[in-house]
């Protein structure tokens, strides 16, 4: 293994295991548990004296191969493989917090990430202040003495706002918190929280690492020091572990992580294009146009825009279930980073949950969509979101 390989070698040959059998293509542990040749054996493995595996919710030889590769990925000394997004998230969260803590947020939070926040934290007697993460004034203002954890996303869901990642950092060294960034929009191969300051990087795996709508995953990364001390018993007693059947999947979906992104991202900058000339839409948000209203962020941090485009149609709600129903080729779903290309209407959805007036602060309208881009034929695309607009009044 080489430090100096690229990231679609990594993605391939990354923290590979082979068993005497020399397989080419990595197998699946799929066993809960390990033997031990004698009594003593077992104790010395159970003191930490020995490597090896004890039982599958601490780890297991799948489970690591998927680990390492996303740590040689993400420049991540540890990490810990989750049975979803959400076991993930919670786990970096509430490992490290005891109540009389207080967490800043972005407050343009995927739904489960802001419940935790707003409403599981406080009932261990966490409490949370939301600010508008796109200015780095706010999170100054929010913080307390007692400020332990920033989490923010950038980009966000569903509109595509950055935050300044590196400006976040710089404030949480100071205060003495944790910056926990969820980078599941930017996928690991276009932001690279740790370079820009993060201590610890969560993904949802079930996005565009799996990436084929197969099954759900997480991962948290960090250093062995924050895991050690944080994580690691954490993980073993409350048991989010995952699958190692989904861990298998999950290293075959970061084979092809880096062709799939790429075509993606080129429908997405596409698709993105062509609904900012079109009569019926009132504005595009997509990272990798330069009207983005934070395109110098976005210079700075990212390394291409995004496999997702915001859309806002003039015609409201109405236009939304019409542009939506209408489409042939893109599919509605609250899914992203799929193969398939994927369209969701989050105020009635994903977003259905957060007042009027709490989704029009995040600039979630009746009008606004989500676009999700697949490795679909970028002209077939292109040609199905126009004839599906050519049927939305406005
Ligand atoms: C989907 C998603 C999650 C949750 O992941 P699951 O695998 O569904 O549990 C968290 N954060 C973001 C940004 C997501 O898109």
């Amino acid at each position: 293994m080489s430090k100096n390989w690229q990231p679609a070698t990594q993605l391939v040959h990354g923290g590979s295991i082979r068993s005497q059998f020399g397989e080419m293509s990595e197998s699946i542990f799929l066993t809960q548990g390990f033997l031990y040749e004698n009594s003593a054996s077992a104790e010395a493995r159970f003191k930490g004296e020995t490597d090896g595996y004890i039982y599958a919710r601490y780890g297991s030889p799948t489970n690591d191969m998927f680990e390492k590769r996303m740590c040689m990925m993400e420049g991540a000394e540890d990490a810990r493989a989750t049975a979803s997004g959400m076991a993930a998230i919670s786990s970096s969260i509430l490992c490290q917090v005891k109540a009389g803590d207080h967490i800043v947020a972005a407050r343009a939070l995927f739904g489960s990430n802001r419940w935790i926040i707003e409403t599981l934290a406080p009932k261990y007697g966490v409490t949370c202040t939301l600010v508008d993460g796109r200015d780095l004034a706010n999170w100054e203002a929010a913080v307390r003495p007692n400020t332990k954890v920033f989490f923010l996303e950038s980009p966000t869901n569903p509109t595509l706002e950055v935050v300044d990642i590196a400006g976040v950092s710089k404030l949480a060294k100071q205060v003495g918190a944790t910056l926990i960034v969820d980078n599941v929009f930017a996928t690991p191969l276009f932001q690279k929280p740790f370079e820009l300051g993060a201590d610890v990087v969560v993904y949802s795996a079930t996005k565009h690492i799996d990436g084929q709508g197969r099954c759900l995953g997480g991962i948290v990364l960090s250093s062995k020091k924050w895991i050690d001390e944080n994580l690691h018993d954490y993980f073993r007693h409350t048991g989010p572990a995952m699958s190692p059947f989904n861990a298998w999947v999950l290293l075959k979906g970061l084979e092809t992580l880096p062709l799939r992104v790429k075509q993606q991202t080129e429908n997405a900058a596409k698709a993105a294009d062509f609904l900012a000339e079109h009569k019926a839409v009132a504005k595009v948000i997509y990272p990798g146009r330069k009207d983005h209203p934070q395109a110098d962020i976005i210079a700075k941090q990212m390394k291409a825009g995004s496999t997702l485009v915001c859309l806002e149609l003039k015609g409201g709600k109405e236009a939304a279930f019409a542009m939506q129903d209408a489409l042939q080729v893109i599919k509605i779903s609250n899914n992203l980073g799929d193969t398939r290309s994927l369209i969701t209407h989050p105020a009635t959805t994903t977003h259905k949950n957060l007042t009027d007036e709490a989704r029009a602060e995040l600039g979630i309208l009746p009008g606004t969509v989500r676009l999700s881009l697949g490795i679909e034929d970028g002209g077939d695309l292109v040609a199905d979101l126009e004839q599906a607009l050519d049927k939305v009044k406005f």
